[in-house]
């Protein structure tokens, strides 16, 4: 897979706008403009190639060995976080509707979620990462959100997730997952969601990350220099991918 590359935002990962670049601007204009509820989002890596295949094998055609290795995948994004984030978080999976459940007869982020923290639990003994699959509930069916603008995306998930208890959220800290990050609607409100609860803070993985950019170029047939993305990232930590996240060793 091709690894994200350029300047990417302190806060969501997304790469930054080229146009940017010569600013001292470290967050992306959404971040900016509507800071998300949660701290920081780190990715393995975009949502194109082999990645893309192997999500779509793993959600619709139900491929759970895929999840295996994805979830590999996505300890690498977690582990990411680890120099910034509390050593002790609860994991919360994001929640499929029940008739989406139903349907698919499993959540694949949950797979992706226990895969990766039984990579974690080798690589990374000390930290404390509980998975609580039933802490946040989604109690409204979306639909698809391709194709939908981002503030399509808002309105649809407006008010669809809750906190199944809020005592198992309050003074807690916690790692929301999801496999794709795509405008960030989802993972900014059920951060929100979880934040109202009490959450002491929220921090987001997820496996990859379809970037705004990538967004604007297909959808808007726009293009922007491709050698822009050739920099390497001044932040190491933020947006994690592969090989970043190996030669950044965390301890914690
Ligand atoms: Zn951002």
């Amino acid at each position: 897979m091709t690894p994200l590359t350029g300047p990417a935002c302190l806060r969501c990962g997304d790469t930054l706008d080229p146009r940017s670049l010569n600013s001292s601007k470290t967050q992306c204009r959404a971040c900016r403009l509507a800071p998300p509820a949660f701290v920081r989002a780190a990715s393995f890596g975009p949502f194109d190639g082999r990645i893309r295949d192997a999500i779509h094998a793993l959600k619709y055609g139900g491929l759970q060995p895929a999840a295996r290795r994805l979830g590999e995948k996505l300890a690498i994004a977690i582990a990411s976080l680890a120099n910034h984030a509390p050593a002790e978080m609860l994991v919360v999976p994001v929640p499929l509707h029940r008739s989406r459940h139903r349907t698919r007869g499993f959540n694949q982020t949950r797979l992706l979620a226990e895969q990766a923290l039984k990579s974690l639990a080798k690589s990374h003994p000390d930290w404390k990462l509980e998975l609580s699959p039933h802490a946040l509930l989604r109690i409204k069916s979306t639909n698809s959100q391709a194709g939908l603008s981002r503030r399509e995306r808002r309105l649809n998930l407006r008010k669809a997730f809750a906190v199944a208890d809020a005592t198992a959220i309050a003074g807690r800290d916690i790692l929301l997952i999801d496999d794709i990050l795509t405008t960030g609607a989802t993972v900014r409100a059920a951060s929100r969601v979880l934040v109202e609860a009490g959450a002491n803070s929220v921090w987001v993985a997820t496996l990859a990350r379809a970037g705004r950019l990538i967004h604007h170029a297909s959808s808007a047939g726009a293009s922007f220099d491709a050698s822009i993305t050739a920099h390497s990232r001044p932040q190491p930590f933020t947006a994690a991918h592969g090989m970043q996240a190996t030669q950044h060793q965390p301890s914690f």
